[in-house]
């Protein structure tokens, strides 16, 4: 366990294909306020087989850039990951150790957190510092309470939603330090092999990165009627998320689901096609900008937070959207 209480603040950045990933601004946002509350720097770990841009990381608040490049550590394989970093927290005495939510962020600090024997809060969505400790906020109960939790081992260490604060505007006068980390050998073998990667197929980009969201739920009635969302999402540039019902009925991967226990989404315009508005569907998409919402019950939930609500059969609704935007689109080109 470490144990300095007067230790730097720490970001855990993410790497995807030799390109730092947007969560890692989003984290430096969080840790920034952390770090100026307790008067410490704010450090940014990235982990790869090549240097990573760490000028790009100071613009967007680090103050020190700790880097462990190695041709063992290209793909994320949990367990070399892992033990790079309970080396570095051993022998940099972190106070607060954050990373993303991602499935990347997930299985390595909760991995990292029994090396080095301390504790760990997961998915919080809102962090600060009272009497010099980590407070650590996170929805609880089914969503139902948002509950304050510290820790009293250190690093204080948590991951953080995606999406649940917006990067700090790049300001290009930051300069900071770059510190080189070099593992014993052992700890980037790792006992998995990294086989390959599959995307699976969807309709633009990842929710959670998407202006557009367009949302199907039970009111969809099955899978098939899919199929008008993709059209949908496709005509207005956008992608297709899913409730948690919806992808329980085996309608929609998971990788689609929005809400507590999927992904949070921040988009400027969300359509919510057959979707109640249960709690912790809204715990996902509270961040976006309009809420359109299609449901046949005046009473649904969902209407309580749209801008726009239309009451009816989302199955006749939807096809003559799709049509209207098509004519729409076409007029538009003559
Ligand atoms: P329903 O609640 O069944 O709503 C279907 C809606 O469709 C109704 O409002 C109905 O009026 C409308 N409808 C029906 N037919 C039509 C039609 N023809 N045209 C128009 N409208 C129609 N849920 C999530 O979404 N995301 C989560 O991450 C999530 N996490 C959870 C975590 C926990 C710990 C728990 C306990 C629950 C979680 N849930 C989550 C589930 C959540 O409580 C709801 O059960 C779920 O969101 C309901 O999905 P739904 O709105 O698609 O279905």
């Amino acid at each position: 366990m470490v144990k300095n209480e007067r230790g730097e603040v720490w970001t855990l950045a993410e790497m995807r294909g030799g390109k730092l990933h947007s969560v890692s601004y989003e984290l430096l946002a969080w840790g920034r306020g952390l770090a100026d509350a307790l008067s410490v720097p704010l450090g940014s770990v990235v982990l790869g087989d090549v240097p990573p841009d760490a000028s790009a990381l100071f613009k967007r608040g680090a103050d020190k850039v700790y880097t462990v490049t190695d041709s063992e550590l290209k793909h994320f394989l949990v367990d070399a990951y892992a033990t790079v970093l309970a080396g570095m927290a051993e022998k940099y005495e972190p106070q607060i150790f954050i990373a993303s939510a991602t499935t990347q962020g997930r299985s390595v600090m909760s991995c990292l957190y029994s090396k080095i024997g301390c504790g760990l809060t997961a998915d919080c969505t809102g962090l600060s510092i009272q009497d010099g400790a980590l407070l650590q906020t996170r929805p609880a109960i089914g969503g139902n309470v948002m509950a304050d939790i510290m820790t009293r081992l250190r690093p204080q260490m948590c991951t953080v939603r995606p999406k649940s604060k917006k990067p700090l505007p790049a300001d290009t006068s930051r300069k900071g330090e770059v510190v080189r980390y070099s593992p014993p050998g052992s700890a980037v073998a790792s006992v998995l092999t990294y086989l390959g990667f599959k995307a699976e197929p969807r309709v633009g980009l990842p929710i959670q990165d998407a202006e557009i969201v367009v949302t199907g739920g039970k009111g969809m009635k099955n899978a098939k009627n899919f199929a008008l969302l993709d059209e949908l999402a496709d005509i207005l540039g956008g992608s297709v998320g899913a409730s948690r019902s919806a992808v329980d009925l085996g309608w929609a991967p998971h990788s689609s689901q929005v809400g507590l226990s999927g992904k949070s989404v921040t988009p400027r315009l969300y359509i919510a096609c057959g979707i109640s508005g249960a709690v912790q569907h809204l715990a996902g998409m509270s961040g976006a900008e309009t809420v359109v919402a299609i449901n046949s019950d005046p009473e649904a939930p969902i209407f309580g937070v749209s801008d726009l609500g239309i009451v009816g059969n989302v199955l006749e609704i939807l096809p003559r959207l799709i049509d209207d935007l098509k004519s729409f689109s076409k007029e538009g080109l003559k």
